[in-house]
């Protein structure tokens, strides 16, 4: 049998970095920059004002104090809004608000709350050095200099910076598009009556959402019957419009395992047997540039294969280079058991015991049927090929799965202070 790092190897040998493209804004959020972005603008673009206030000269008010404020004309207004800004005589203030060029003639603003706020004059009781509250031109950003490197994740800030420096359509990675392909004559569409021995496809809804979790835009079939014919040309139909199609189904070694059967005749998909549960029977391979993908129908299978597999390639297809979730080292809170020679991945809740330590528990029934248990794990927790009796105590590594802040095990804010009330 192969091993999960061997298999998992050949397919990031076997996916490539979709090459980068220019994208709208809004598009881009989420995705990795393909090329550095340098500045064409200074940020900000004009000396402004960064408080309410007035703008005079510094030594006009050097003796101002709270006895003795400094009075002085004021001469007019400028507002964050276009325009040119006044030129300040000597011995007279202007009102600024913030984010408004500051003017020529003055040197400094004095923040209203230094002042009694008058509009016709403005008494003083504070002095203010030369400088006080100017944001000067570029002082975030200057032409010409990086803005951000290629590779960064655009988050919201990132996406509030490239707006700031005007590049309305950053070079990124485009988000892979993901077919999942359901197959087996006994599932039906939801919604729909079940006759005896039919089942709802989960599979199709629940991968798709994976694949969207990983940052791809994925669609899925469903209801592909176990026949080579018909699951050969819909598998043909969708090549062309996916960069990775996903199966779930018919890779066993039942008598209709047509995945299995259609795939491999062409060649370019290799069965393996993989050390790993659940998940054992995987197909993989590139057929016409896309990357395919043939997971187990059982949909924990489905999952942790995709989880295994999937997710670090369309992390790569991305333009991300760590393709890990984070993983944490827990102890194991009760037994549990693993087959030899095969890597488990255990679907468990990982939290934080009364002494801080991780522990991990059993999310419910194992097998590879039951997605209550899995729906109910927070963490997959790997047990290795040699391992088939855990005992408790034991450390191992769990890879946490949630985004839920409910199982932010790690909230190391939270953990220290304690569970943060309303409005802290
Ligand atoms: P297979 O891999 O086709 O042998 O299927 C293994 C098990 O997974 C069978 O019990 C199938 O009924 C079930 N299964 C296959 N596809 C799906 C699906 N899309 N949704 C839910 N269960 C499925
Ligand atoms: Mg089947």
């Amino acid at each position: 049998m192969k091993t999960v790092d061997e298999h998992l190897a050949d397919i990031l040998d076997a996916v490539g970095v979709l090459p980068a493209r220019r994208v709208p804004l809004t598009e881009a959020h989420g995705c990795v920059l393909g090329a550095d972005v340098r500045a064409t603008v200074a940020v900000p673009g004009f000396d402004n004002s960064a408080m309410d206030g007035y703008a005079v000269r510094a030594a006009d008010i050097e003796k101002a104090s709270e006895d003795n404020p400094v009075t002085l004309p004021v001469a007019g207004e400028i507002a964050a809004a276009a325009g040119t800004p006044p030129f300040v005589e000597p011995g007279t203030a202007v009102r600024i608000m913030t984010g408004a060029p500051f003017p020529p003639g003055a040197d400094t603003v004095v923040q209203v709350e230094w002042t009694d706020g008058g509009t016709q004059t403005v008494a003083i009781h504070r002095p203010a050095r030369r400088g006080l509250h100017i944001r000067r031109a570029g002082e975030d950003i200057t032409p010409g200099s990086l803005v951000l490197p290629a590779g960064t994740l655009l988050g919201s800030t990132q996406i509030g910076l490239l707006a700031a420096v005007n590049v309305a359509r950053p070079p990124v990675h485009p988000r892979p598009r993901v077919v999942v392909l359901a197959t087996g004559s006994e599932l039906v569409d939801l919604g729909e009556r079940l006759q005896p021995g039919q089942i709802v496809d989960s599979n199709s809804h629940a991968v798709a959402a994976a694949a969207r979790e990983a940052g791809a835009d994925a669609i899925r079939l469903t209801g592909v019957p176990d026949d080579a014919a018909q699951f050969e040309a819909r598998f043909r139909e969708v090549l062309g419009q996916a960069d990775v199609v996903v199966t779930t189904g018919g890779v066993s070694v039942g008598a209709h395992d047509v995945v299995k059967e259609v795939l491999s005749a062409g060649g370019q998909v290799r069965f393996e047997s993989i050390a790993m549960q659940p998940g054992r029977p995987q197909g993989f391979g590139v057929v016409d540039g896309v990357a395919v993908f043939t997971l187990p129908g059982n949909p924990v299978s489905a999952l942790v294969s995709f989880e295994v597999f999937v997710r670090p390639a369309l992390l790569k297809m991305r333009g991300h280079t760590n393709l890990n979730r984070q993983a944490v080292t827990v102890t194991v809170g009760e037994p549990m058991t693993s087959p030899p020679a095969r890597r488990s991945f255990l679907r468990v809740r990982v939290s934080r015991g009364q002494d801080g330590s991780l522990v991990a528990t059993s999310a419910g029934g194992q097998g590879s049927h039951q997605l209550s248990a899995a729906a109910s794990a927070n963490a997959l927790l790997v047990v290795p090929e040699d391992v088939t009796a855990v005992e408790v105590g034991k450390p191992l590594t769990a890879i946490l799965l949630s985004s839920d802040p409910a199982d932010n095990v790690l909230g190391a804010l939270t953990a220290a202070a304690g569970a943060p009330g309303p409005g802290q």
